[in-house]
C-alpha cells in the first residue's frame, strides 16, 4: 500500500474519467487524502470522501483566497463564500473521514503582481490577514485533534516563526509541511519542530542550476530521517517524471516512491511500507 497524502481528487479535472482514476489507484494499492482550498471545495471534498473508501478529506481555507478573489476553474464559487471559521468547523465535524485541516498557510507569491490582491490591501496588511486566518485554523486543528497541512510559498521566514509558536502552544499538534521545496537548513528547522515533510513530484525534476548541491530536494530526501517522510502528488498539478506535464493523479505517487527509494538506496516495497506507517502516524488514521 502507498498513501498519496495530498491530492485534489474531487476537483473537476477528473469529472471525465473518475472511475478509471480510482481503478488505477486500486491497481497499485494507492489511497489518498483529497484536500480542500475554500469553503465550497472543502465541503465537496468531504462528500467525495464519504462516497469513496480509498479517499479521506482535509478541510481548509487556502491563503490565496484570503487576499485575492482569484478562483481556479476547479474552485468556481469559492469567492461567493468568504472565510468562515465556524462553517469550516461544521464541515470538519460533519464526517469521520475528515482527518486534517488544510491546506492552509501563507502564500506571498502573487503579492507583487498587479490585480492579484483584493483592492485596497497593502502587502503588509495582506500578510497580517493571511497569518490571522492561518492561526485561527491551526487552533481549530488543535481543538479537533486533526493534523495540520501547511502550505507555504515565498513566506518561509514567517512560516518557520509561526510553526515554532504553534509547537509551543500545542506540543502534540501533528504538522505536515506540504510540497516541501526549501533548503536543507529550513528542512532541519521543521524537522526539529517535529514536522513531517511532504515530498512531491518536484523531487523527480532536474534541480535548478542555481540550487546549491546540498539544497536539492533529492539530497534533502537522502539526508532527512525516514520516519518524517510523506509522499504526495498535489494532483492535478506537478506530475512527476516520467509523466511530467500531464494531468497528475494519485496513482502517480508510485513514480515519486520509486525515485525516493533510489535516492535512499531502498527497495520500492520498503518505501511503501515506511511511508504508509508514517502517514498513519501523521494523520492518526488507519488507511
Ligand atoms: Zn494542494
Amino acid at each position: 500500500m502507498l498513501i498519496d497524502t495530498h491530492s485534489h481528487l474531487h476537483f473537476k479535472k477528473y469529472d471525465e474519467d473518475r472511475e478509471a482514476v480510482h481503478e488505477r489507484m486500486a491497481e497499485f494499492d494507492i489511497k489518498t487524502i483529497t484536500v480542500g482550498t475554500a469553503i465550497n471545495t472543502s465541503r465537496d471534498g468531504v462528500a467525495y470522501a464519504d462516497e469513496h473508501p480509498d479517499t479521506w478529506a482535509a478541510v481548509g481555507y487556502h491563503p490565496d483566497h484570503v487576499t485575492s478573489d482569484f478562483e481556479d476553474e476547479d474552485e468556481i464559487g469559492a469567492s461567493k463564500e468568504p472565510y468562515d471559521i465556524k462553517e469550516l468547523e461544521n464541515i470538519a465535524k460533519s464526517s469521520k473521514r475528515v482527518i486534517a485541516i488544510g491546506e492552509i498557510g501563507l502564500d506571498y507569491h502573487y503579492f507583487t503582481q498587479e490585480g492579484t490582491m483584493k483592492p485596497g490591501l497593502t502587502i503588509e496588511q495582506a500578510k497580517k490577514e493571511q497569518q490571522k486566518v492561518f492561526l485561527e485554523q491551526a487552533a481549530l486543528a488543535s481543538k479537533l485533534n486533526k493534523t495540520l497541512i501547511v502550505h507555504a510559498r515565498d513566506s518561509v521566514d514567517d512560516m518557520m516563526r509561526i510553526t515554532a509558536e504553534l509547537r509551543r502552544t500545542d506540543p502534540n499538534l501533528r504538522i505536515v509541511i506540504h510540497g516541501f521545496t526549501e533548503t536543507w537548513q529550513t528542512a532541519q528547522t521543521y524537522l526539529d519542530l517535529g514536522c513531517y515533510l511532504g515530498i512531491g513530484g518536484i523531487v523527480t525534476f532536474k534541480p535548478r542550476k542555481t540550487t546549491a548541491p546540498e539544497d536539492t530536494l533529492e539530497s534533502i530526501v537522502k539526508k532527512m530521517p525516514l520516519d518524517r517522510l510523506l509522499l504526495e502528488t498535489d494532483a492535478p498539478w506537478l506530475a512527476p517524471v516520467p509523466v511530467r506535464g500531464s494531468r497528475n493523479e494519485p496513482a502517480y505517487v508510485r513514480h515519486i516512491a520509486e525515485h525516493v527509494a533510489r535516492a535512499k538506496g531502498m527497495e520500492y516495497e520498503e518505501i511503501c511500507k515506511v511511508t504508509t506507517k508514517n502517514s498513519q502516524e501523521a494523520f492518526a488514521c488507519e488507511f
